[in-house]
């Protein structure tokens, strides 16, 4: 299929790709895709306001019927999994399985925001009160704003719209201004589940807006958006956060992540291996899940050193759309400038560097890369940063408690792991001394989290939790009732106030 194929079956018109000016290029080739027509600054306030008017109405909606909105949703999303797969592939550059899988995530999130919309349960509390009854019920919040990385172009969106759409908040979506066209066939999509759904969806719940940082700090700084989630880097994040937070907002953080996996000594190794190379290799490294560092006892470092160079150096690194491609492009020049650098930077700091070079035979224009292994004598400054790109940096350590700290010393905490098969070391890893993280693992690699858990980390990852579990609780208001059914007054710890 050509470009101008993929980009008609996701529904794009000319008159969606051209007359703008916002470039999009496919990391493919570097063909340019679009011009694309942004949102006016100027329009925000009309936006937020017709957010805010869909939000009257919605709420209204009882929450199970909000569910068949996303019902529909996750049905068109089926009806459109091939073409919007091949439109991931061509914007960000995703191998074919990985392009048509995210859209999958987004049909399984759809499915359990189905099942939440009949669940949004609260508790029934015992008073110490006679005659009381208390209770906590949950109410729809308002406006949600999602702004989303290039990585998961439309994923991340299904994550926040499935679960705010049935909490009763209509959602306004910012999209990677890298990645806008994923974002605009999702949008079709969206509307096709509304006209299915009828009229008790208010124009304005669901709106898309293009463009860069300027419309989404428009998001970031309106009282009118009680809810922000904001996913890409920890830098956008130290932005947001405290704006959101200063005005009162709720800010839902999903930053950057710098994954490790300990490697203990009765670890299965093929396993390891295996796990290691799709983690670390997987996306081009591009995940906020992609294993970042492996800490391997030092009694095991070299051989899993030596399988590891061995698989990578057979990596078939390409065009994304042959199916035998496992590598494909970093989504930009400027990613593939990063990596070159970051190696440098680890080789200056004592580090031995296998693979890790720009490719250019055999790929069609693209900032092509071939993963590295770099070997560290110690966990640098280098190491404790996020570098979005395929670099595994490796670690050797003798005890559990150290390779527990290092892998604990840096700033992020999204994605953990362990390969063990040691009981005592995989409760020890999962305790409360513990990875520190928001996902913790044992033998299986810290990347590809299901929808059915609730997603996130802590410390600069930025503490937010999406999709499954009770994560929807972030989308809504929490209300504590005490009911006084008796015909007395008392108060609460015993105090007396007769009048
Ligand atoms: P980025 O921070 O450059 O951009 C993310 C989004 O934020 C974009 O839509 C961008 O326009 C917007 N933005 C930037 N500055 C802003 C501002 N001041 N106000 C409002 N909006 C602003 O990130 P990226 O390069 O697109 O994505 C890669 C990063 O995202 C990595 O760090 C990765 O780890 C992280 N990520 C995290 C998760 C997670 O769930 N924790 C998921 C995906 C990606």
């Amino acid at each position: 299929m050509t470009h101008d194929d993929i980009l008609k079956a996701a529904g794009l018109t000319k008159a969606d790709l051209t007359g703008g000016t916002l470039t999009v290029r496919s990391p493919i080739d570097g063909a340019e895709l679009a011009k694309l027509h942004e949102t006016a600054p100027a329009d925000m306030a009309k936006v937020i306001a017709r957010s805010q008017a869909a939000f009257r109405k919605w709420r209204e909606v009882p929450a199970p019927r909000r569910g068949e909105l996303v019902r529909l949703l996750g049905e068109e999303l089926r009806a459109a999994k091939e073409a919007l797969g091949a439109l991931v592939t061509l914007e960000v550059g995703k191998i074919t399985s990985e392009g048509l899988g995210e859209v999958q995530e987004m049909i399984d999130i759809c499915d359990f925001a189905v099942g939440l919309s009949r669940q949004i349960y609260g508790l029934t509390i015992a008073s110490e009160r006679p005659g009381h009854r208390m209770m906590e019920t949950w109410h729809p919040l308002g406006p949600c704003a999602i702004i989303t990385a290039f990585n998961f172009p439309v994923a991340v969106w299904s994550w926040n719209a499935a679960l705010a759409l049935v909490c009763g908040d209509p959602v306004i979506w910012k999209p990677s201004e890298k990645t806008p066209l994923t974002a605009i066939a999702t949008q079709r999509i969206m509307e096709r589940a509304l006209k299915r759904f009828g009229a008790d969806a208010p124009e304005g719940l669901c709106q898309l807006v293009i463009g860069g940082p300027a419309i989404g700090e428009a998001l970031v700084a309106s009282k009118d958006v009680p809810i922000v989630s904001a996913t890409g880097s920890t830098r956008m994040g130290g932005i947001v956060g405290p704006r959101v937070s200063a005005r009162w907002g709720r800010p839902i953080l999903e930053l950057g992540g710098n994954n490790a996996m300990i490697v203990a000594p009765s670890a299965d190794m093929d396993m390891a291996v295996r796990a290691i190379v799709f983690s670390a290799v997987g996306t081009a490294g591009q995940r906020c899940t992609s294993l970042r560092r492996l800490i391997a006892h030092n009694s095991v470092k070299d051989e899993l050193v030596a399988k590891l160079s061995k698989a990578y150096a057979s990596l078939p690194v390409g065009d994304p759309r042959k199916g035998t491609t496992l590598v494909g492009p970093l989504i930009d020049a400027g990613a593939k400038d990063k990596m070159v650098k970051m190696l440098d930077r680890a080789k200056s700091e004592g580090g031995r560097v296998h693979g890790g070079k720009v490719v250019t035979d055999g790929v069609p224009g693209g900032a092509y890369v071939s993963p590295a292994i770099v070997e560290m004598p110690a966990q640098t400054e280098t190491v404790r940063e996020e570098t979005f790109a395929p670099i595994l940096y490796v670690l050797g350590y003798d005890t559990l408690d150290e390779a527990i700290a290092l892998q604990n010393d840096v700033p992020q905490g999204l994605s953990s792991c362990i390969f063990t098969l040691n009981m005592r070391e995989a409760e020890t890893f999962l305790s409360a001394s513990g990875s520190d993280c928001g996902i913790a693992n044992v033998n299986i690699g810290p990347s590809g989290a299901e929808i059915g858990g609730a997603f996130g980390g802590e410390k600069e990852t930025g503490g937010g939790r999406e999709s499954g579990s009770d994560a929807w609780k972030g989308y809504m208001r929490r209300q504590t009732n005490t009911l006084n059914y008796s015909a007395k007054l008392p108060l609460a710890q015993g105090v007396k106030f007769d009048i």
